[in-house]
């Protein structure tokens, strides 16, 4: 009985992680200057406030100045607004990140374009994006969860550069933007979305299947290709009595069907979502090195 490659996220994250802590280390020594970021988040919607704790947790363990922003719910648009305008004129922070969604009355398109391009941490700015999506250009920052995926590939030695790659899902900040970028790795891809009649045969097709759908275990072991690498980005809570929370988390994927088919495959929880923290504080380091470098180059 074939038995996939599990994935490790939980494990690489702490690897890149560890790295992260010493550059900062270093970073600071050598010039004295610790990278900020500035995570704000608007009313107290529950699932919000757990990520952005888990995001100020970890710029804590490495080293990263967090600069904790928390708004009311009824907030004005033009209030967050100029704090955003607060935040790109302030030298120390060097990333701001924008906890989404925003509550109703704010136009979150207004309030991503406000950020200054080069602390666009999670890589959502239009100008990042359509850099992305163009052929020469490099944009200042990749979104996070994006580059995670292509982290996971790397780091477990799956070449992309000419391979047939499925995207399941095209939103803004997971399925489009981790097209773009197999695109610019050289991939072939075919992206899958909720009007693409016969998924299933798509997506045995592919190479490479990246499932962000928000659709638990909608894959399933006959649409894997033998061999194929799974990345699945899809965390949805169902039902299940036998937890005290009284629920679980799945994935896009049957993983115990994927196991027996696919030659790497990424769990869920410990596959992706870690990586998306990881690829936060590499994204607030990074900005942070090229202000720095920017300034003692003068
Ligand atoms: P969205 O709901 O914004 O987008 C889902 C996409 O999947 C849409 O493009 C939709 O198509 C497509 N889709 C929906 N149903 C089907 C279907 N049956 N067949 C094919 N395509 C389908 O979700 P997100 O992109 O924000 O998130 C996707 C998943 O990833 C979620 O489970 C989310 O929780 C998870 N996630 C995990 C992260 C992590 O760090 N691990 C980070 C972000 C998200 P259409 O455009 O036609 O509507």
């Amino acid at each position: 009985d074939h038995k996939a490659t599990i994935i490790d996220g939980k494990a690489i994250a702490q690897i890149i992680r560890s790295e992260i802590a010493s550059e900062v280390q270093d970073l600071s020594k050598k010039c004295g200057k610790v990278p900020g970021l500035a995570v704000v988040i608007v009313g107290n919607r529950k699932d919000s406030q757990s990520y952005v704790s888990m995001k100020r947790k970890a710029c804590a363990e490495v080293g990263i100045k967090s600069f904790d922003l928390d708004l009311p719910e009824d907030v004005s648009q033009d209030e967050v607004i100029s704090k955003v305008h607060e935040l790109n004129a302030n030298p120390e922070v060097h990333g701001i990140l924008v906890q989404l969604p925003l509550p109703k009355h704010i136009n979150e398109e207004k309030v991503l374009t406000e950020i200054s391009i080069d602390k666009d941490v999670d890589g959502f700015h239009p100008l990042n994006i359509g850099k992305l999506a163009m052929k020469g250009r490099d944009p200042l920052f990749l979104p996070c969860t994006p580059k995670g995926c292509l982290e996971l590939l790397s780091r477990s030695g799956v070449s992309i550069k000419g391979k047939k790659a499925v995207v399941v899902g095209r939103s803004n900040i997971v399925g489009l933007p981790v097209a773009l970028l197999l695109l610019k790795e050289d991939a072939t891809v075919t992206i899958v979305h909720s009007r693409t009649p016969d998924p299933e045969h798509i997506i045995r097709e592919a190479d490479i299947i990246i499932a962000a759908a928000g659709q638990p275990m909608m894959i399933k072991g006959s649409w894997i290709k033998p061999g194929a690498a799974v990345i699945d980005v899809g965390t949805n809570a169902v039902d299940d009595s036998s937890r005290k929370s009284g629920y679980r988390l799945v994935g896009d994927v049957d993983f115990h069907e994927g196991c027996k088919v696919a030659g790497c495959i990424t769990p869920v929880p410990g596959g992706v979502g870690p990586l998306t923290v990881a690829m936060l504080l590499k994204n607030t380091l990074d900005g942070a090195k090229r202000v720095i470098s920017q300034t003692t180059d003068d």
